[in-house]
């Protein structure tokens, strides 16, 4: 294969290399490694410095040194556990070179007696002589012994000496590929090419230098290839034609009218900006984002009831079914009664399925609510125009896709997600997307009062719930998730039902990870209409959910979560008119640092700006919503620190959106970074 200007060199499996087997391959995969391009972001971690830097008389202890030698005697005891010896020296001492696991014909190989040789690695001292053991880089010519050399990261059963000689194979043999940047991105960059960047990137002398040409350009090849994705799915669905909509804006008006509050600046601007993809002849796919709270819901419901008027059924997924039976629920109220919405239940016995299936293909619903199960093939439309969603934060963009074309043509989509991100993640993960965002939450909304709390003084906490609970309010009880694989995590929350019921004999109940879907509707629905008073539980209580009833959050160990989870924690009370409190225990007093966070908590109520602070404290990689969006990690960009990276990517990219500019030689770019399965397609 020509290697040179062809980019699938890179994609090539990893025995492709010299040296590399399958054993080496199989553990690199371990690593999610897969190829050739996947290594090139494994980077050096350290360097150590090997140039002929001692005389024996001058050797540092503990330092790796590299020096140059003359075996002169060996010693090979034939006794277990005594190591192999060959004594050294040079012009100003004596040296012994240990050898443990190595065989005398080897050590005669590397180090025959009377030559000259080259040796390099850390200097011991024992009884009164200078040590090297089992000694690297050996070599007769001590011009062969780099420098500097890299460090990597380890991966297990894999020498430091075979890595380097993958890394070094693979610098060699870098393709030059043509470059793909117009020349004013490459301008900005230094002109730079792709392929010198790589090198740069794997001298030792620059490990640490983000600010550099070579780092940056790397970095903004990799943010530019996601958006350059994300634009082209955009654009794709936006070439689709629909059968516009028809807008009956004074029957819209009549509901509003009618609600019980009236709808916010944000609100109202949603929902014209939603308005008017609806009357487009192109299809809608827009995203509605807000915080908890800010009541997305009934944009969407306005956005539904406009779609019915304009004589189409309309499709609204929420993640579980009591938040379905919410919406449902709303809509049989706010909306006429000649209105014909429906649910479909995972309760429901086959028979109302039935029922309510042959009704979708008559097209005698308008609305039909349910969780995603009215996804599934069997359900079938006569004339769907819209579908929404809501709280789809845990969708990637492939997922996104296949929904927007499972509706068809016609069909318009809104996507809603209660997690507010920073912006450059916003461009990231949802760059496919139109965006609405309501930022504003409504007046009357009373904001969560936070403290924060020692765990020693939970006598307090009970006395001030049982006053809530006298005042006929209810309870949140977080229980920290002490690990991830969530085995051992509802051990702390049976103990604290167990102990809060005690004080509280009948008034509590308790929800992990391990009761069941079923349980947990039951759970919920009791909850939801003041069954009892204090729910006890880890974090799996769902977003969205409205328990206006529900004004007290403690959250336990709190310092286990990241600020934005906190945040949306926080969200599940407030819903109603009257005041809340969020108390965040802690196990010991805080440190500064952690009081500065917690302090950005106490000020604002605003989750774009709690998210902002939470990613520039944590990274990227925690912010909630990210990780488990299933969208990969980027290797060298960081959302925080290449903020102005973010944003030229963006106005590059809408730069060749609006100069309809080919695409092609992105391909390279797209390909190596990127999801092949878009770009198969991509001309
Ligand atoms: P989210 O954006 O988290 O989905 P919801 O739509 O569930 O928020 O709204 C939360 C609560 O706020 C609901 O009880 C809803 O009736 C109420 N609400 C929505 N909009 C307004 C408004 N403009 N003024 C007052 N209350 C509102
Ligand atoms: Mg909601």
């Amino acid at each position: 294969m020509d290697n040179k200007s062809n980019y699938k060199y890179l994609l090539s499996d990893l025995t492709a290399l010299k040296g590399v087997g399958i054993k080496t391959m199989n553990l690199l995969k371990k690593k999610k490694i897969n190829n050739i391009f996947d290594l090139l972001w494994k980077l050096p971690k350290s360097s150590t410095d090997r140039s002929l830097s001692s005389e024996i008389i001058n050797l540092k202890i503990g330092e790796v040194q590299t020096i140059t030698i003359v075996p002169q005697k060996y010693s090979f005891p034939r006794v277990r556990n005594l190591p192999n010896k060959v004594i050294c020296t040079d012009t100003t001492g004596e040296i012994d070179c240990i050898f443990f696991n190595s065989y005398e014909g080897y050590i005669r190989k590397i180090l025959p007696l009377g030559k000259q040789i080259t040796v390099s690695g850390k200097i011991g001292y024992y009884k009164n002589k200078y040590q090297l053991t089992n000694p690297k880089y050996i070599s007769e010519d001590s011009s062969l012994i780099k420098q500097k050399h890299n460090k990597y990261s380890l991966t297990e059963g894999i020498t430091e000496k075979a890595y380097n000689k993958i890394i070094n194979q693979i610098i060699k043999n870098l393709p030059i590929l043509d470059e793909w940047h117009s020349k004013h991105i490459q301008d900005k960059f230094g002109n730079i090419s792709w392929n010198d960047a790589i090198k740069e990137l794997h001298k030792a002398d620059n490990i640490g230098s983000y600010q550099k040409n070579f780092y940056q350009r790397l970095a903004f090849d990799e943010i530019f290839s996601t958006f350059l994705v994300n634009s082209e799915i955009r654009k794709k669905i936006k070439k689709i034609k629909k059968i516009n909509k028809v807008l009956d804006i004074k029957k819209q008006n009549n509901i509003i009218k009618k609600l019980e509050f009236s709808l916010t600046n944000d609100q109202m601007k949603a929902l014209g900006e939603i308005n008017k993809d609806l009357v487009s002849s192109n299809k809608m796919f827009r995203l509605l984002q807000g915080d908890v709270g800010s009541g997305k819901t009934i944009v969407s419901l306005l956005t539904a009831y406009n779609s019915v008027n304009s004589g189409f059924q309309v499709a609204v997924m929420a993640p579980t079914e009591i938040l379905a039976r919410q919406h449902f629920t709303l809509a049989k109220k706010i909306f006429p009664k000649n209105l014909k919405v429906e649910i479909i239940s995972g309760k429901s016995d086959y028979k109302n399925k039935k029922i309510i299936l042959n009704k979708l293909l008559n097209h005698e619903i308008d609305i039909i609510f349910g969780t995603h199960a009215i996804f599934q093939k069997k359900v079938n439309f006569k004339k769907l125009g819209l579908i929404i969603i809501d709280e789809q934060h845990k969708f990637g963009v492939n997922q996104r896709k296949k929904l927007s074309d499972k509706g068809g043509d016609n069909c318009d989509v809104l996507l809603m997600t209660a997690t507010p991100i920073p912006r450059t993640l916003t461009m990231t993960m949802y760059g496919d997307m139109d965006l609405s965002i309501i930022r504003e939450k409504p007046a009357i909304r009373k904001p969560v009062i936070t403290y924060s709390k020692l765990e020693s003084k939970i006598n307090d906490i009970i006395k001030f719930i049982k006053k809530e609970i006298q005042l006929g309010n209810q309870i949140f009880w977080v229980c920290p998730l002490i690990d991830e694989s969530k085995k051992i995590d509802h051990s702390s929350a049976v103990k604290k039902f167990e102990y809060l019921n005690n004080l509280f004999p009948n008034q509590v109940a308790l929800l992990h990870g391990k009761t069941s879907l079923e349980d947990k509707e039951k759970i919920l629905n009791q909850f939801l209409i003041n069954d009892f008073k204090i729910l006890v539980s880890t974090t799996i209580i769902e977003v969205g959910i409205d328990f206006p009833n529900a004004n007290v959050i403690v959250i336990e160990n709190a310092n286990k979560f990241g600020l934005s989870q906190l945040h949306q924690l926080r969200g599940r009370i407030g819903r109603g008119d009257k005041s809340s409190t969020c108390i965040l225990m802690f196990k010991s007093n805080l440190s500064v640092n952690a009081k500065k966070r917690i302090n950005i908590l106490k000020e604002s109520n605003d989750g774009f700006i709690i998210s902002e602070e939470d990613m520039k404290i944590r990274g990227f990689g925690d912010v909630l919503g990210f990780k488990q969006s299933g969208i990969k990690n980027f290797k060298l960009a960081d959302p925080v620190h290449n903020y102005d990276l973010f944003i030229l990517a963006e106005k590059e990219m809408r730069r060749i959106e609006n100069s309809n500019e080919n695409i092609n030689k992105y391909k390279p770019l797209v390909k190596l970074y990127d999801r092949a399965d878009i770009i198969n397609d991509m001309a």
